[in-house]
């Protein structure tokens, strides 16, 4: 009997773990993110799967960069307006042309993305203006890349760094690191301005990443450029430096299959000159790389001026012109703003797909407590919108409101949250196993203490 009784609590512990199994293999689907709120709860879980179910407007949110060791699938979504205003936590080094190494801080929407994987986002409008008297490293995705691989992916945005401290750089989807991006679109205006005449820096500027050892393929860069340096520039349109050490030491680098267009406006107050700035790589320390497929038309601009800041608004006091381009169901709107004195012309505040119903059907009829609900589709596009009836005022009316309310006809309706599906099928199973076999061990535990108790009877005088 005791026998069985081992075999039967085995069997109960493996099915309560297979229970667990169950619910933790549940526990492994992305987490959905929908809101804003959602996204800045990615700090909660640094080494864990998400994926946007919706495009987001950043405005008006202070970003802290997230040190991220999991998985983001932008799921072909779009962050947009995302302002890079604190550093992230970690501070992993930096490593110079010479092999010195300099602690470091890091701004993008990451600071830090080691081992991880980000594919399918867009960021839109990503802004930056940096001010620091430390080593720092801008990107609009990361500021240290570490075996992080970046797919499908597009920039789109201004990143400006004001540095004092020896180590800089800015790129336009990393700043600084390891690891591969391919098949991105990049369309980024960089500045790198050193505000420290003194010390000469090295300095690093590029339109995928600023120095590292990623391999980068099948991207299309636009880039607008701007480095003002006292010191050592490394400018490219694609990488500002190449360099293995120390995150590709023994490796083969790869940068091919990319085409870039734009310009890089640069000066470099140096005696002691390098000057770096070319269409692809500025500078290359590897000994295993390929540079291969590329094409390009691109310009780069060296000015022996040093006296005034290089910036793509040259004017002290710029004049704007501002016009609001309207969105639709499948472009962003924006602002244009446009100088009046030199011509100059940027575009910032991105608005979401704006879709529009001019048919509404009344889906649930709003009560005295609850709103109502109304379904309509996109006179463009078809796609299916939701939006919700005020609760009735006052006493309600004899006649019941049959189509649109006389409420104002909303311009932007913002498709309603369908509710996340939460799956909680694994979840009961699992408490049904284990439910289920502490039952079965509770009779079977009074079943065999009743036989006992009779078999004493029978043998009871023998057995004192
Ligand atoms: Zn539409
Ligand atoms: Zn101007």
């Amino acid at each position: 009997m005791k026998k069985t009784l081992s075999v039967l609590l085995a069997v109960f512990m493996i099915l309560t773990m297979l229970g667990g199994t169950v619910v933790m293999a549940e526990e492994t689907a992305p987490v959905e993110i929908y809101t804003p709120e959602d996204l800045l709860k990615m700090a909660d879980d640094p080494d864990g799967s998400f994926i946007l179910m919706a495009d987001l407007d950043m405005t008006g949110i202070a970003w802290k960069a997230l040190d991220f060791s999991g998985t983001l699938d932008g799921n072909g979504h779009a962050i947009l307006n995302l302002t890079l205003t604190q550093m992230g936590d970690l501070k992993p080094n930096s490593c110079d042309g010479n092999k010195k190494l300099y602690e470091t801080a890091y701004f993008g929407l990451f600071g830090t993305l080691v081992n991880a994987e980000v594919k399918n986002l867009k960021l839109i409008n990503v802004r930056a203006r940096v001010d620091i008297d430390e080593p720092c490293f801008i990107g609009g995705l990361a500021g240290y890349a570490e075996n992080a691989t970046i797919t499908d992916c597009t920039v789109v945005g201004t990143l400006e760094l004001r540095a004092f401290d020896r180590m800089f750089g800015v790129g336009g989807v990393v700043g600084y690191g390891s690891g591969k991006v391919k098949n991105c679109t990049v369309d980024v205006t960089l500045i790198t301005t050193d505000t420290d005449a003194k010390t000469k820096d090295e300095q690093f500027l590029g339109g995928v990443y600023a120095t590292g050892f990623m391999d980068v393929r099948n991207c299309n860069v636009t880039i607008d450029g701007y480095t003002s340096e006292h010191g050592y520039v490394h400018n490219g349109g694609i990488v500002g430096m190449y360099m293995e050490y120390p995150l590709g030491v023994g490796k083969k680098g790869y940068v091919t299959g990319n085409h870039v267009e734009g310009r890089i406006t640069f000066f470099e107050n140096n005696d002691d000159r390098r000057a770096y700035c070319k269409a692809f790589v500025g500078e290359a320390l590897v000994d295993y790389y390929i540079l291969d497929d590329n094409t390009q038309n691109f310009q780069k601009e060296e000015w022996k001026d040093f006296t005034e800041e290089l910036r793509p608004e040259m004017c002290a006091i710029p004049e704007y012109t501002e016009s609001v381009i309207a969105g639709n169901c499948n472009t962003y709107g924006y602002t244009q703003y446009t100088c009046e004195i030199c011509g100059y012309s940027y575009r910032d505040h991105y608005t979401l797909f704006t879709h529009t119903v001019s048919v509404w059907t009344e889906q649930k009829a709003a009560t005295l407590e609850t709103e109502g609900l109304e379904l309509g589709y996109c006179d463009g596009c078809g796609i299916e919108q939701t939006r919700a009836i005020p609760v009735i005022e006052s006493e309600p009316e004899t006649e019941p409101a049959t189509t649109a309310p006389e409420t104002e006809p909303q311009e932007t309706v913002k498709p309603q949250n369908t509710p996340k599906k939460q799956n909680h099928l694994p979840l009961i199973i699992a408490i049904v196993i284990v439910v289920g076999c502490s039952v079965a061990l509770v009779i079977l535990l009074v079943q065999e203490s009743k036989r006992k108790r009779r078999r004493k009877k029978k043998t009871g005088k023998y057995n004192r």
